[in-house]
């Protein structure tokens, strides 16, 4: 008797995959699967240092220039505000919901003294990536992934286990981030604050600023002879 789990399983969503889907549910095969649920795209991958890096560090600089402007200094007080909205059940990290996980790794960023300069500056980093560097992100979910990946790792992230590597030997087994984690901790996010980060993304996209930055770099330091 025929019916639709009959059906046969069909190629992987991802043009020019050729495995098959993992089963009826998903459109995907395995191996993009799994790359969907560790970067949020199943092409995505995460964003290198040296990309993300020096974009923070400029994020960081106009926040700090720009501190006294009464948008700027209502976001750090958002942020501030969001470090210290973080609590913890005390229950074993496998045993927390999506939402306790959220919420004790808001913790441990306020416990580790993260600053709400660094979490409007990794926002904003993220923003100026995705809307003026294209390509870095592949979709909406690969972005919104590695952002609020990115934010919730500001203080480095709890190892869950140890798991045997051979004989004696462990290696430190750290926290991933699921999907529903992801979605959880940007329900977290203000809307307002998520809008000044896409202005000062902006910001550090205007000519001035990176003429500017592109300056300072001439700089070389002046031989002294005396
Ligand atoms: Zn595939």
């Amino acid at each position: 008797m025929a019916n639709h789990t009959d059906k046969p399983l069909v190629k992987c969503r991802v043009d020019g995959c050729l495995k098959k889907q993992r089963n009826r549910l998903s459109p995907l095969c395995a191996a993009h699967a799994r790359r969907k649920r560790l970067t949020g795209d199943p092409l995505g991958s995460y964003i290198p240092i040296s990309t993300k890096n020096p974009v923070i560090k400029e994020a960081s600089r106009y926040i700090i220039n720009n501190q006294g402007a009464a948008p700027i200094e209502a976001g750090l007080k958002w942020c501030g505000i969001w470090l210290q909205s973080g609590s913890s059940t005390g229950a074993e990290w496998r045993d927390k919901t999506p939402q306790q996980t959220v919420d004790s790794l808001i913790l441990r960023l306020h416990e580790s003294d993260v600053s709400p300069v660094q979490v409007l500056a990794t926002l904003s980093a993220y923003y100026f990536l995705y809307n003026h560097r294209q390509g870095t992100f592949r979709s909406d979910d690969h972005f919104r992934y590695q952002m609020v990946k990115a934010l919730l790792a500001l203080a480095p992230l709890p190892v869950v286990r140890m798991a045997r590597v051979s004989g004696y030997l462990e290696r430190p087994v750290y926290l991933e981030m699921s999907p529903m984690i992801i979605s959880k901790g940007f329900d977290t996010l203000r809307l307002e604050t998520l809008m000044l980060a896409l202005k000062i993304a902006d910001k550090l996209n205007e000519p001035d600023e990176w003429q500017h930055k592109i300056i300072e770099r001439m700089r070389w330091p002046v031989p002294d002879h005396s």
